[in-house]
């Protein structure tokens, strides 16, 4: 049987901006049949070319079938789109960036509404959507039961990374993944400030800063092994005594280059917090520790 006689799993999705358009259009070329519904109808036109039904209203789209996924700005905007709208014993799948309390409080009223939940957190930006080979993928969290029995459907825009019941886990992987990303943009930033004023080509540099960049890669797992056993002093190759020694040279440096010092400065700082409660032996993995010290006063009562 050739891949386009199996019978494909029809679907709705809400929501046709960037990320939702590239999403449709993968179900689409996957031969699923697809019901879409966007606030501004215009967004849908292009999608009916191709093969979509286009409802006019979410409680049409929704009645379309038992899968509906929501890809839409903020949870805000899913609030206000799925308002009033019955979706008894429907598996709602929620593609939208959440918070890991968002996706909780979602999971609880979806369950008091009779209906099937997992949150998704997208790790992709939309050209990699429904590209082989691109590396995008999705935290999925909270019901197991209906993530395997659209674990086909969903893998076709990317790859699916089920993450645990919890339904807000998929958006904490997600943000911590985001978080991670943007402390490296903050580096990346103050490297190429650093240069700004010089002649260094940013294209010369660009390949020297990548490949160190990955290479230091392996800190990642050097640190979750101590997270894991809680002895930071494993393992350790540059003490924190060390590097701390060399704060002054970057903070000096970024000073007669002329530029801030105020992206990396946090970080330096709370190095030489460790320092001063004497664990200058350690690697550079307490500072989560001071870090996860805050009360988190924003935490909702989990599902
Ligand atoms: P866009 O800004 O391109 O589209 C936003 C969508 O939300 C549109 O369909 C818009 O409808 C709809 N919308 C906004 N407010 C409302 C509302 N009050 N009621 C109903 N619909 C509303 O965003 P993306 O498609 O790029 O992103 C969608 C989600 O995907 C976001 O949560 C984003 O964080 C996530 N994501 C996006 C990535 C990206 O690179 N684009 C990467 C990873 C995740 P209308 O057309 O009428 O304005």
């Amino acid at each position: 049987m050739t891949d386009n006689a199996i019978e494909k799993s029809p679907l709705t999705l809400l929501g046709l901006g960037a990320m939702g358009t590239a999403l449709a259009r993968a179900w689409l070329a996957a031969g699923h049949p697809l019901t879409v519904w966007n606030r501004s109808p215009g967004r849908a036109e292009p999608l009916a070319a191709e093969g979509a039904a286009v409802a006019g209203t979410v409680a049409e789209a929704v009645a379309a079938g038992r899968l509906v996924v929501v890809c839409l700005l903020d949870d805000a905007s899913v609030d206000e789109a799925l308002a009033g709208v019955d979706l008894a014993g429907k598996d709602l799948v929620n593609l939208t960036t959440s918070t890991p309390g968002q996706a909780r409080a979602r999971a609880i009223r979806a369950r008091e509404r009779g209906v099937h939940f997992v949150d998704g957190g997208i790790m992709a930006v939309p050209p990699m959507i429904g590209a082989p080979g691109s590396g995008a993928h999705v935290f999925y969290s909270g019901s197991r039961t209906l993530f395997d029995s659209h674990r086909e459907t969903l893998a076709v825009p990317a790859g699916t990374s089920y993450v645990g019941e919890d339904a807000g886990f998929a958006a904490l992987h997600d943000v911590a993944l985001l978080s991670a990303m943007n402390g490296m943009f903050a580096g990346v930033s103050h490297a190429f400030a650093l240069i700004r004023k010089e002649n260094i080509e940013p294209t010369a540099f660009a390949p020297l800063l990548a490949d160190w960049l990955v290479a230091m890669t392996s800190s990642v797992h050097a640190a979750a092994a101590q997270l894991a056993d809680g002895d930071y002093t494993r393992g350790v190759v540059s003490n924190l005594a060390m590097q701390v020694a060399g704060n002054a040279t970057l903070l000096r440096t970024a000073e007669e280059q002329g530029v801030s010092a105020e992206l990396l400065a946090p970080y330096l700082a709370l190095m030489e917090r460790l320092l001063a409660d004497g664990r200058g032996n350690e690697s550079t993995t307490g500072v989560v520790d001071l870090l996860a010290l805050r009360p988190t006063r924003l935490r909702t009562v989990g599902a």
